[in-house]
């Protein structure tokens, strides 16, 4: 098996910022890049304010808090990401873009370095055959929020061999993480099930059957889910349901998977959920407010 010590991260957004911090407490040394230098300072800040939240809660020391920090570097150019044993992708939700990652990747790439990503729903084997190390590419899933939730779903591609897949598993129990194999088919276990339930969410209100607040509390109350559909929906943010319910129709192609056109319409106005400070709620003010 391979020896992680370093991990490179790309993409600072939610999921990339909470791997980075688990990565950074288990006693990784990350590397976080994203487009611009402004995007991985936030990244680096909102991994400060998750971090001071856990000291304020108990689970972790103020020492872990700093000891993680000091272990998270900013990456600007790509070269010292490719100098890490694991990089894990978590670019937005998009097929082409991932794929131009990891071309521009490669020239930096140490012979050994493993590649994973942490797409919610495109093909591992179509991403890992557009590089040069087919057979050391996995899909490791994390949820998010990344720091609480316990699960990361591991995704084999047709070639990933299994000294990639055992590192791979066994560097996710490293995080405290419990694993779940998942084939690697459109959107694998938890959004093959998830994804369509939030977009039939989604159509329940665009049908009026009922208001944004009806549809949480019937979903929370009724079915004992922690979170509303919609307001799921919302914290994964709409473009990544919506880029996931694409992958799921045009990749098994079936009509019950097509996106609801409410759906479409949040997204593009821009209304992406809470990382966006609206979608089916309005997050801007004191408490969300149902936008519909
Ligand atoms: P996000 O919108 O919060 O962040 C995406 C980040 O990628 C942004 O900071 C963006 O600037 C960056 N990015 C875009 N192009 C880039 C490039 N060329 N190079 C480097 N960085 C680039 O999205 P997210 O919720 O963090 O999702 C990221 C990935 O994780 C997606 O593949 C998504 O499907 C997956 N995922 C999301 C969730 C979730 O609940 N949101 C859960 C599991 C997996």
């Amino acid at each position: 098996m391979a020896d992680i010590k370093t991990v490179g991260v790309v993409g600072a957004g939610q999921m990339g910022v909470g791997i980075a911090h688990v990565c950074a407490l288990a006693g990784y040394s990350v590397s976080l890049h994203d487009i611009s230098r402004e995007r991985i300072d936030a990244g680096v800040e909102l991994a400060h304010k998750n971090l001071t939240r856990q000291v304020g809660r108990g689970i972790i020391t103020a020492d872990q808090m700093d000891g993680a920090l000091a272990r998270i570097a900013p990456a600007e150019g790509l070269a010292a990401i490719g100098a890490t044993d694991l990089v894990i992708e978590a670019a937005t939700e998009n097929e082409e873009l991932k794929k131009a990652i990891f071309k521009s990747l490669a020239p930096h790439l140490g012979t050994q370095t493993l590649l994973a990503s942490n797409t919610s729903s495109i093909s591992i084997t179509r991403l890992a055959s557009t590089t040069d190390r087919p057979e050391r590419f996995i899909g490791l899933h994390f949820m998010n929020p990344v720091p609480l939730m316990k699960l990361v779903e591991i995704i084999r591609g047709i070639a990933t061999d299994v000294d990639t897949y055992e590192t791979a598993s066994t560097f996710a129990k490293s995080l405290g993480k419990t694993t779940a194999n998942a084939e690697d088919f459109p959107a694998f276990i938890v959004n093959r099930v998830l994804a369509p339930m939030i977009n039939e969410a989604v159509y329940t209100l665009y049908e009026g059957v009922g208001t944004v607040d009806a549809i949480d509390t019937a979903m929370k109350l009724g079915a004992n889910h922690p979170m509303g559909p919609l307001e799921l929906g919302d914290f994964i943010g709409l473009d990544t349901v919506l880029a996931i319910m694409n992958v799921l129709h045009e990749g098994l192609a079936d009509s019950k998977y097509r996106p609801c056109p409410l759906l479409v319409k949040y997204v593009e106005a821009g209304w992406l959920g809470k990382k966006a400070g609206r979608g089916f709620y309005d997050y801007r003010g004191e408490h969300p407010v149902p936008t519909r």
